[in-house]
């Protein structure tokens, strides 16, 4: 049995579906627990998100279980982030952004973790 298909799981959710590879996308990186790919409709010149392949709705699920996996993706987004071609600190950077819940502005209800780059101006001011 793979380590992916012992993952929690919601049937119709579209990043379950990607990180399973169901439906297409750009992905940047893969591991046993991530999956990184660019956003569909980027909001700056550089866009994608940083998604665990566990069916966590959002950050108000998340658990002391949940540490090293937030740990991972806070590591894993100033190195993509890099790979991606955006300028470095301080004169560049990224922005990183967790949209969580209606209020939020979360639209995909399994967690993910924006990163954007490049030159402004951004959709995302
Ligand atoms: P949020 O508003 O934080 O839930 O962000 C959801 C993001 O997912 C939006 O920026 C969408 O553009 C993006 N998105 C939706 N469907 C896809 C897809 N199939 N592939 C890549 N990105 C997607
Ligand atoms: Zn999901």
């Amino acid at each position: 049995m793979s380590v992916s298909s012992v993952l929690p799981r919601d049937p119709g959710c579209i990043f379950c579906k990607i990180a399973a590879g169901e439906i297409p996308a750009k992905k940047i990186h893969e591991d046993d627990e991530l999956i990184a790919f660019h956003d569909i409709a980027p909001k700056a010149p550089i866009h994608f998100m940083i998604v665990p392949k566990a069916h966590i709705p959002s950050t108000a699920q998340l658990g002391p279980e949940h540490a090293a996996l937030m740990g991972r993706i806070m590591l894993l987004a100033p190195k993509l982030a890099q790979e991606q071609g955006c300028t470095p600190y301080p004169d560049g950077g990224w922005r990183i952004v967790i949209n969580t819940g209606r209020h939020g502005g979360q639209e995909v209800p399994h967690l993910h973790v924006h990163v954007l780059g490049g030159p402004r101006p951004w959709q995302w001011g």
